[in-house]
């Protein structure tokens, strides 16, 4: 093991940053010099907003989003398109649509997607709520914007059999040729997918 160059405090700070997503020790190593550098204006804005975002932050009971108030501020914009609900696994997938500008719906996350050889089954997910949610008067559609996975697929069929009975339409997100991509470097799944779904010019 190697050994520690700062006091106990900054390995601290290193083995916590280390455990974020996309850094490794050595960029956590980077990440916490920086900050040590930087500590007048960055270090101790990046500490109140950390305490404060954990003071804050609460899970909107309605859709499953994370935010600073519940209901959350999508479910609660009156602009919002109420026939339509945006099914996602996480809340990451619902920024992502929420940066494309992809729809003007409510959304549902999940929580995940079914995964029997991980032994994530419907009841770890927050199925029944979009199931009921599905079933009031006021949604239209149910657009399930899920991952072109194995695990994606499973769980879009198993939620498309539970709200058969409700008068909604469920439609998936189309599989194919990404904007500004060439034929001849996709997978020869994503061309079929294309091809078969191809659309009316
Ligand atoms: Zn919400």
């Amino acid at each position: 093991m190697a050994s520690s160059v700062a006091g106990p405090e900054i390995e601290r700070l290193i083995q916590l940053l280390a455990r974020l997503p996309g850094l490794g020790p050595r960029s956590a190593r980077r990440a916490a010099l920086h900050l040590i550098k930087k500590r007048e204006v960055l270090m101790a804005p990046l500490t109140s907003a950390l305490q404060v975002a954990m003071d804050k932050i609460v899970v909107c009971r309605t859709c499953g989003n994370i935010d600073t108030q519940n209901p959350c501020t999508i479910c609660t914009d009156p602009r919002r398109d109420r026939a339509i609900i945006v099914v996602v696994a996480d809340v990451a997938d619902l920024w992502a649509l929420e940066r494309a500008h992809a729809s003007n719906g409510l959304y549902h996350v999940l929580g995940g997607t079914l995964s029997p050889l991980d032994g994530v089954g419907p009841q770890d997910l927050t199925i029944d709520a979009l199931v009921s949610r599905a079933h009031h008067d006021s949604v239209q559609e149910v657009i399930l914007a899920l991952n072109a996975t194995v695990d994606g697929q499973t769980t879009a069929h198993y939620i498309t059999d539970l709200v058969q009975d409700a008068n909604v339409k469920v439609t998936r997100l189309a599989h194919g040729v990404p904007v500004g991509g060439e034929l001849d470097y996709l997978d020869e799944g994503t061309l079929a997918a294309a091809v078969r779904q191809r659309t009316l010019f």
